[in-house]
């Protein structure tokens, strides 16, 4: 697995984009600055790695454009030594910012095969504090609640209670929803045992947020 100057370099312009596009967060910018997008990607496909856009990545799923990836972890507003819920593993670069953050991160992922293989890849790849899980998201994780932060990173047709219930008070949950072809990004701060804020920013748009599991 090589990370040549030549993909440093395209790495710098990918975080001057997102600097121009707003993004602030430097633990973010900085995060981004380090991972290997574009061994994320099937080899092919490397050259698109440092572009701004989203990129399939098999079993009919994507990894998120940066962008999307940027704003979505700068509204968590994480902390070092939180620890974090990801709803939709998929190739693994989320969680991959998210514990160059400082954080302790809890994945999950419905189909069996990318779990694996994700599993797999980044653990290779050195992010050992990646705790991958495969199941149904809708259902989070009992095992591992209460978390500080939540990121749903698949369209969600509602918010899961079982997500609410899982939120510490204070915590942030931030999830796209929208049934059709994008989402509204919000962003829940759970106030008090019962109690929710709700922040809206704005529309983006995702892959499906889908119930149950599956073998493929
Ligand atoms: N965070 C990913 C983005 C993946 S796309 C990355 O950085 O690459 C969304 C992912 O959510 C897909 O892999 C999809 O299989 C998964 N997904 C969809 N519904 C799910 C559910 N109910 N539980 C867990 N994962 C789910």
């Amino acid at each position: 697995m090589i990370d040549s100057y030549r993909h440093k370099g395209l790495r710098q312009q990918l975080v001057k984009e997102l600097i121009g596009k707003g993004i602030k967060d430097p633990l973010v910018l900085g995060a981004i600055g380090r991972i290997p997008r574009h061994l994320f990607l099937d080899g092919a496909f490397a050259e698109w790695a440092y572009k701004d856009v989203a990129f399939p990545i098999g079993s009919d799923q994507t990894i998120s454009q940066p962008y999307t990836v940027a704003r979505q972890t700068e509204l968590l507003e994480l902390e070092p030594g939180q620890k974090i819920l990801e709803i939709g593993t998929g190739s693994g670069y989320q969680a991959c910012v998210l514990v160059e953050m400082g954080v302790k991160v809890y994945s999950i992922e419905r189909q069996e095969s990318l779990f694996k293989k994700t599993q797999k890849f980044v653990h290779d790849l050195g992010y050992k504090q990646i705790r991958t899980l495969y199941g149904d998201g809708y259902l989070g994780s009992e095992r591992f609640a209460p978390f500080d932060r939540i990121i749903v990173t698949a369209g969600a047709p509602m918010i899961p209670e079982a997500l609410k219930q899982q939120l510490k008070v204070g915590g942030h949950l931030v999830i796209p929803v929208g049934a059709g072809e994008s989402q509204r990004m919000l962003r829940l701060t759970r106030t008090g045992d019962q109690s929710f804020k709700e922040e809206d920013f704005g529309l983006f748009s995702f892959v499906p947020f889908l119930k149950g599991t599956a073998r493929i």
